[in-house]
């Protein structure tokens, strides 16, 4: 096993091409750390220069204590796995996951133990002696992640394996992946631009947009304290919702403006430091399930501190177990999850109320 450690790490492909600018990160020894971002982002450079594939035009690469920087890929004891893997088609897949033992010289019995343990985590036992062709692309993907795994590598990068498959079998690998690290505490690095697989899989996240590290965090600290807008709309489906507001502080209290309409606040919500005769533009960031929705002739007398907001109802989407509202709401628009039930119809008048204890803010210029 091995941490890894990148420092000022930068990539330039061309003038105009930075892939990566300044990243700082530390994956754990034994960590499972999910890469997220949006396609163009610099997910798959960061495994590369990793792996070795590729080498930082500034910056540097550290494996446990040692700096591999121009090191090759065969000597980082790093395995890799991708989104179209490649495997090996004369050969059967005990076969395919043989060969890098072989070629290392694994003793037979040791290779024939470690292929057994492999294929019955992945599940691929009754397998051994088909060919990759006819292979379904899920069973493909778990000989790849297999092969991968089998070398017991100080690191595993996996750059968005799942990603050409259905959602229960991404679902299905997904709860595999957990186990098996678990079992061999190798140190992982998973890419996705997927955020729901970056939530249930990661230990840690590290969000990256246009070349740039903008947070790294535990899946729930991400969900529940997003750093910056981008992150807080990345993150969660569908995303947080961020409302224009003001916040004014007039002597000891706070009032929230939303369109033409102020609200004092409860002290006790969490808000930004505001100097008293300060007034300043805010997004009031509320997740769709910190949205309350009532028909707005069922509004009853709110406690202070609980934001009424006239809104309409514009559109119904059924979930399931719950139903999303988009609403338009004074002059922004929001969607709020709230439990499936029928007494809501498009076109109708609501009032929304944000939970406020549960709000993030951020500076509207931010
Ligand atoms: P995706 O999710 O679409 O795979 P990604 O987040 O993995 O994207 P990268 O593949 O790391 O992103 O690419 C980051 C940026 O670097 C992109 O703008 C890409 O076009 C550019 N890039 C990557 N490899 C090269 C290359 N060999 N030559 C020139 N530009 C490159």
């Amino acid at each position: 096993m091995s941490s890894i450690e990148l420092r000022q790490v930068s990539r330039d492909f061309d003038a105009r091409t930075r892939a990566l600018d300044s990243v700082d990160l530390t994956v754990l020894d034994g960590e499972r750390l999910v890469v997220l971002g949006p396609s163009g982002s610099g997910k798959t450079t960061i495994l590369r220069l990793i792996a070795g594939l590729d080498q930082p035009t500034t910056g540097s690469v550290r494996l446990g204590d040692a700096l591999v920087d121009g090191l090759p890929p065969h000597r980082r004891n790093v395995a890799m796995v991708f989104q179209y893997p490649t495997l090996y088609p004369h050969l059967d897949v005990a076969g395919n996951l043989e060969f890098g033992l072989k070629t290392r010289g694994v003793p037979r019995a040791e290779r024939r133990r470690r292929i057994g343990e492999v294929a019955s985590m992945l599940k691929i036992d009754a397998l051994v002696r088909r060919r990759p062709a006819s292979l379904s692309g899920g069973e493909r993907q778990r000989v790849a992640i297999g092969r991968a795994v089998v070398r017991r590598p100080a690191v595993l990068l996996l750059d968005e394996p799942f990603s050409s498959l259905d959602l229960p079998l991404r679902a299905a690998l997904r709860r595999e992946l957990i186990e098996l690290h678990e079992a061999f505490r190798t140190t992982l690095v998973h890419v996705t631009h997927d955020q729901g697989e970056a939530l249930s899989l990661g230990q840690r996240i590290a969000v990256l947009d246009r070349g740039r590290l903008i947070q790294v965090a535990s899946p729930r600290e991400l969900y529940e304290r997003p750093a910056s807008p981008i992150v807080a709309a990345f993150v969660g489906g569908p995303p947080m919702n961020l409302l224009p507001c003001t916040l004014v502080r007039d002597g000891s209290r706070t009032s929230l403006v939303v369109g033409q309409r102020r609200w004092p606040i409860n002290p006790t919500h969490p808000l930004p430091a505001l100097a008293d005769g300060e007034s300043r533009a805010m997004l009031m960031g509320i997740r769709p399930e910190h949205l309350h929705v009532d028909p707005a002739d069922a509004l009853t007398e709110r406690a202070e501190g609980f934001l009424a907001i006239e809104s309409r109802i514009r559109r119904i989407e059924f979930q399931g177990d719950s139903v999303l509202l988009t609403l338009d709401l004074r002059g922004s628009t929001a969607v709020a999850r709230v439990a499936a039930r029928d007494d809501f119809h498009e076109g109708q008048s609501v009032v929304a109320s944000p939970d406020l204890a549960r709000a993030v803010w951020f500076s509207a210029d931010n």
